[in-house]
């Protein structure tokens, strides 16, 4: 008979937590909440907060919204997404993951200190909402890769500095970093921030036991 095995760190991570409990606690309070995208992976559990009020809407949908609440899920909104919300009196209920602000803060920093000079380099998924919330703090000017075969790409004249979408491979982004360390000019740079989640990160060698 096969047995199965649930890994004992499984489940939503605390960032993901955090978010359910405050679209809970507005729920129980109002009745009604916007959600700005799906605010956990898990159709069940997306359900489950509709029945109590939870309306989930896309970027298009929250253009087109007044005076309402909405709650920001764990993976962070690039600045744009407070403009719009500032301009449509729209109160935020901000649940972006304190992970994930702080590298959003590092990251904003970063370009702000070394604008033009420097590339700003982000091992991520193009398009995911994390992603775009990083990207959105250089203005739409740092450079996503999303594999290691991908850094070839890069300018090795130039300055790099790198980070990583919180949800990425430890392994993965320690290959890109090897290959930039080998390949970088004398003249330029290189530093690189290891900004993985161990919340997912320390799943991985779980679930490999
Ligand atoms: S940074 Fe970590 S804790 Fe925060 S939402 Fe992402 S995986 Fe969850």
């Amino acid at each position: 008979m096969i047995q199965v095995e649930t890994d004992k760190e499984s489940g939503f991570c605390f960032g993901v937590v955090t978010a359910i409990r405050k679209a809970e606690e507005e729920l129980n309070k109002s009745g009604t909440l916007y959600c700005l995208g799906d605010i956990v992976h898990n159709s069940r559990e997306v359900e489950r907060l509709k029945a109590m009020g939870l309306i989930t809407v896309n970027h298009e949908e929250f253009k087109a919204l007044h005076s309402v609440k909405i709650l920001l899920r764990a993976h962070g909104e690039p600045p744009e997404t407070y403009e719009t919300a500032a301009l449509n009196n729209i109160e935020i209920i901000d649940a972006t993951c304190p992970v994930v602000l702080l590298l959003q803060n590092k990251i904003k920093e970063k370009y702000l200190q070394c604008h033009g000079e420097t590339q700003i380099v982000i091992y991520g998924k193009n398009g995911h909402a994390e992603v775009l919330g990083l990207v959105g703090q250089t203005k739409g000017e740092a450079i996503v890769i999303e594999k290691p075969e991908e850094a070839c790409l890069l300018n090795f004249n130039k300055n790099i500095r790198l980070y990583s979408q919180t949800t990425k491979s430890l392994e993965e982004f320690m290959e890109i970093v090897a290959y930039i360390r080998q390949h970088i000019s004398p003249h330029a740079s290189f530093e690189y921030y290891d900004t993985i989640c161990r919340q997912v990160g320390n799943q991985i060698p779980n679930i490999r036991d």
